[in-house]
């Protein structure tokens, strides 16, 4: 905040160089926010009692568009829900967060130029439904598919694509925290398919 207020009361004070050491001083702040955050969503899944109870994938998943919408649109990115999604036995703030994580990693992680493009559907097994999200990116090698899920696995620099390396893990502990699970299909060059499962309603 004071390296904001710098950068506007005083900019006329700064030569070039000051103005942009702030800059990366106020930057730097912001992931340093961003990671904390994540950090304790993270802490804080592995710690509360989630009560269980019926919750609408759909109902979900139309809130995470909606509150998605502009970031979307800046980045020219389509995401198509396939047909309705029923309901499951979860937590509902935990599942927005576990589907925001995966809808955001669809459509961060494309080679440059690509317009993202993600696909989400449903599939019901025997007392069991799979949530599918899968996305037009840059895939991810097989010795790589369960590392990502651990905190602070990432596998690009964050110049390339940036991020804090939680998001996965944050995936894995919800699922695993309301009883269900989490995976990936995935070939590199060839796109993602994210799955997480938890029972029936
Ligand atoms: P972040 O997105 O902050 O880097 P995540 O925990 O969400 O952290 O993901 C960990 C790593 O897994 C990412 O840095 C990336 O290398 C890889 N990854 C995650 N989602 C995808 C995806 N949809 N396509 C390709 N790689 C992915």
């Amino acid at each position: 905040g004071f390296g904001q207020a710098l950068l506007e009361d005083y900019a006329d004070r700064l030569d070039t160089t000051g103005q942009e050491y702030i800059q990366r001083i106020t930057g730097a702040a912001q992931r340093m926010d961003t990671l904390t955050q994540d950090l304790l969503a993270y802490c804080h899944l592995s710690r509360a009692d989630l009560a269980l109870k019926p919750v609408s994938l759909g109902a979900v998943m139309s809130a995470e568009l909606t509150y998605l919408k502009d970031s979307l649109q800046e980045k020219q990115a389509q995401v198509v829900v396939d047909g309705p999604l029923p309901e499951v036995i979860g937590h509902h703030s935990t599942l927005t967060q576990v589907v925001a994580n995966l809808i955001a990693n669809g459509v961060k992680f494309v080679a440059p130029g690509v317009r993202p493009e993600v696909r989400v559907w449903s599939v019901k097994r025997a007392g069991w439904v799979r949530l599918c999200v899968e996305d037009n990116g840059i895939g991810i090698a097989p010795e790589y598919q369960d590392r990502i899920f651990r905190v602070f696995e990432r596998l690009h620099g964050s110049e390339t694509y940036p991020g804090t390396g939680v998001g996965l893990a944050i995936v894995r502990k919800g699922m695993e925290r309301m009883g269900g699970r989490s995976g990936v299909e995935s070939e590199v060059g060839k796109g993602s398919r994210f799955w997480i499962e938890l029972p029936k309603a």
